[in-house]
């Protein structure tokens, strides 16, 4: 069988027409434009059923994306539409704590040790940027450093060297950033111990943290090399300055808990997001005590939020965490995950393309690329123009990615073993025609 004829999109051309008269770029957020790979209407979705999506021309889609990390239980999962519903018929937002919210940062807690105390704010965005100014308050230094690639959010002070967005945007740097708040960034190589022991030889008085992704998931995914977060801590340690683990899309992902206790390190304090809300709109931070206890209103560092830990996307987290409890989930996502894998890896020598894959359980990056990926480098040496083929050839088979070579296929707890069978079908076809 031939690739197919491409699906009908009118609807989301028409649409998005429309949408760049009153939305900016026609898109509220720059990743789901389609300007990475190759321009042109994105898809306009209408209504999402498992690991299906339907557009609005009705063509189906199976769902890799998943809202770019959330949805690790695809869309409408019972138990979180259930929570969603109850929560809104109770009230959605009260601005008194609840009980709901103990019992949220409990069950994180448990998961999650290094979590001594918990703040819950409303995006990976506010989880990392707070986390920063705590780290500032408690060591009363300015400079933090990251590694070159990973995307932290959108706030002022790390949207320096951020990865996915930015970078497949072409912009390091955004514009109305003052150069006095770029200043105190300092960026290095994922993986490179060496450099940032140099970094720290010139700058360690002055770093109050480095933040870091123990799994990378914003260039592909990429794990840390055995060794290396210990001797980030080891290193961060001696010179004084925290460490801050990014877990907005680890967390949860692989494992039931942290990428931090899947890999046996312990940062100073963490930063949640996407998984933990169960597809509301969440963040929350938390770590060592003497630190959480910088914060307002016990200590002088100030955070606040009039929607943080509100009852809907409490509930939804809460049920979201308790669907991960189930016998066999994680196994059963790596089992996909190892399938596709494999599919992809030979369907990609059979018709002599040379590709990387970096995989951990049901989170994975296709590289176009003929060596390993360690660094923002290896992978920024992907074929871009090549990926953005393979994505509209998925595209018009029913198979939605995300937009983009830096990020990752996301299998979920919807996808059935139909949904892969029919998936490494589209793949087979698909290398034939790349
Ligand atoms: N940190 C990481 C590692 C992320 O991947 C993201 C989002 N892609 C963020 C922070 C920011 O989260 P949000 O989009 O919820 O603000």
């Amino acid at each position: 069988r031939k690739v197919a004829h491409p699906l009908n999109r009118e609807t989301s051309k028409h649409l998005y027409e429309k949408a760049q008269d009153v939305i900016v770029g026609g898109v509220n957020s720059p990743s789901r434009s389609f300007k990475a790979v190759g321009g042109g209407a994105p898809v306009f979705m209408e209504r999402g059923e498992g690991a299906h999506f339907y557009d609005v021309d009705g063509n189906r889609y199976i769902d890799y994306l998943a809202a770019y990390g959330p949805l690790i239980h695809g869309h409408g999962n019972k138990h979180i539409a259930d929570a969603i519903t109850q929560a809104a018929q109770s009230g959605v937002l009260y601005g008194t704590p609840t009980k709901l919210e103990i019992d949220f940062a409990t069950m994180l807690r448990d998961a999650i040790p290094s979590l001594e105390k918990v703040r819950f704010v409303n995006s990976g965005t506010e989880a990392v940027m707070t986390t920063i100014r705590v780290a500032r308050a408690y060591t009363g230094r300015n400079k933090i450093m990251k590694f070159a690639g990973c995307y932290h959010g959108h706030s002022d002070l790390v949207l320096v060297a951020a990865g996915s967005g930015p970078s497949t945007l072409g912009i390091p740097d955004s514009a109305g950033i003052p150069q006095a708040i770029a200043n105190d960034m300092i960026t290095i190589p994922f993986n490179d111990l060496t450099a940032f022991e140099d970094a720290l030889k010139k700058w360690g008085a002055e770093t109050a943290a480095i933040l870091v992704e123990p799994i990378v998931g914003n260039f592909g995914i990429v794990r840390p090399d055995p060794g290396f977060l210990e001797g980030v801590n080891e290193l961060a340690h001696r010179y004084g300055a925290l460490v801050i683990y990014d877990e907005v899309i680890t967390a949860f992902r692989f494992h039931y808990g942290g990428a931090q206790d899947l890999l046996g390190v312990k940062p100073d304090m963490t930063a949640l997001g996407k998984i933990i809300g169960g597809g509301l709109p969440i963040g929350a931070y938390g770590g060592r005590i003497d630190i959480m206890e910088k914060v307002a209103p016990l200590g002088p560092a100030y955070q606040a939020g009039t929607m943080a830990g509100n009852p809907a996307s409490i509930a939804a987290g809460i049920a979201c965490i308790q669907e991960l409890q189930h016998e066999g989930t994680y196994e059963r996502l790596d089992n996909y995950g190892a399938q596709l894998e494999a599919a992809l890896l030979q369907a990609a020598a059979r018709h002599g393309h040379t590709v990387t894959l970096n995989r951990v359980g049901g989170a994975f990056a296709l590289y176009f690329l003929d060596h390993e990926v360690r660094n923002y480098d290896d992978a920024q040496a992907a074929d871009g123009e090549k990926f953005a083929r393979f994505f509209h050839l998925l595209l018009d088979e029913g198979v939605l990615l995300a937009p983009s070579k830096y990020e990752a296929w996301f299998v979920s707890t919807a996808h059935t073993q139909a949904d892969i069978d029919f998936t490494i079908d589209v793949i087979n076809r698909v290398f034939a025609q790349l």
